[in-house]
């Protein structure tokens, strides 16, 4: 008995009782290129505070190779599941297709056209210039599908121009012709004058840096999948709102070196993200062939 009560008091006295239990963790992941704490924890249904607390994390900043614990999330930790439900039933799969994209963007046609229906959060400013290959309209939806579910308020977000139905040239362009080239536009603190119908440029004051931000990397990450994306169009000086924004706030300066070409010049080597001139108000990206599709070039 004697011993017993002993035991207790030094238990007590190293604080061994006063902790509570540890987090059952659900699983361990790595931190990739623009991933946010809000998208991890909502991944596995959890509270942004319980995974900053598994992980003793004072903020949300995480970098790119980093290990995070993810805990098992119950009660008080658990995300609101409707949040997660939206955003997990708006992503739909990629088709990979052989045959509709003929030829080279430049130099094109489209075949069996994939057209973008209307949506939710977006204008389709030109009807007749909405149609590409089946895996770029799926990944544009899936783009703007998660943005949405990461930011509450978002303005209608402006879509330009796809290909037309059967491809091939069209005003205005020089590309958009093999339905792999799409113009969207941006997100802004407050909707300007004429947009959606209109792009808006892209200025300091207006840019919502976070959206738009989250909207670049929701496409950028693909970079590496089959029919990901393959280069995005996007003035300098935008380029550089965008990067001084992100280095802000922490995210990764290797992973902005190889996103953009800011800070070395517009015609530096390198970057997913390459300046073109007239693109201040919208990006331009371009998709990849399917694998294996011989008729895309
Ligand atoms: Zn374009």
């Amino acid at each position: 008995m004697r011993s017993a009560v002993l035991m207790f008091v030094a238990l007590a006295a190293t604080g061994v009782l006063a902790t509570p239990a540890r987090a059952e963790i659900q699983t361990h992941v790595k931190v990739k290129a623009g991933d946010t704490l809000t998208v991890i924890a909502r991944r596995y249904d959890c509270t942004v505070a319980a995974v900053q607390r598994a992980n003793a994390l004072e903020g949300t900043l995480i970098l790119a190779g980093q290990r995070l614990a993810v805990p098992v999330c119950r009660g008080k930790d658990a995300a609101r599941k409707g949040v997660r439900r939206v955003a997990r039933a708006e992503r739909i799969e990629i088709p990979l297709v052989s045959g509709q994209s003929v030829g080279k963007p430049w130099s094109g046609k489209l075949r069996n056209a994939t057209r973008l229906p209307e949506g939710r959060g977006y204008l389709i400013r030109r009807p007749l210039r909405a149609f590409g290959a089946a895996h770029v309209v799926a990944r544009v939806r899936n783009a703007i599908a998660t943005v949405r579910a990461d930011h509450a308020g978002l303005h209608t977000l402006a879509i330009g121009d796809l290909s037309q139905k059967s491809g091939g040239a069209i005003s205005e362009h020089h590309s958009h012709q093999s339905g792999r080239d799409l113009d969207i536009g941006f997100y802004f603190k407050r909707k300007p004058a004429g947009y959606p119908a209109s792009f808006a440029a892209a200025t300091t004051r207006n840019l919502d840096r976070a959206a738009t931000w989250d909207l670049l990397v929701a496409f950028a990450r693909t970079a590496d999948e089959a029919g990901g994306v393959q280069a995005i169009f996007l003035d300098y000086d935008v380029q550089g709102m965008l990067y001084d924004w992100a280095l802000d706030r922490g995210v990764d300066e290797d992973y902005l070196d190889r996103l953009f070409q800011y800070p070395d010049g517009k015609g530096s080597g390198g970057g997913l993200v390459r300046h073109e001139p007239h693109h201040d108000d919208h990006f331009h990206v371009r998709f990849k062939c399917p694998p294996r599709d011989k008729s895309c070039t």
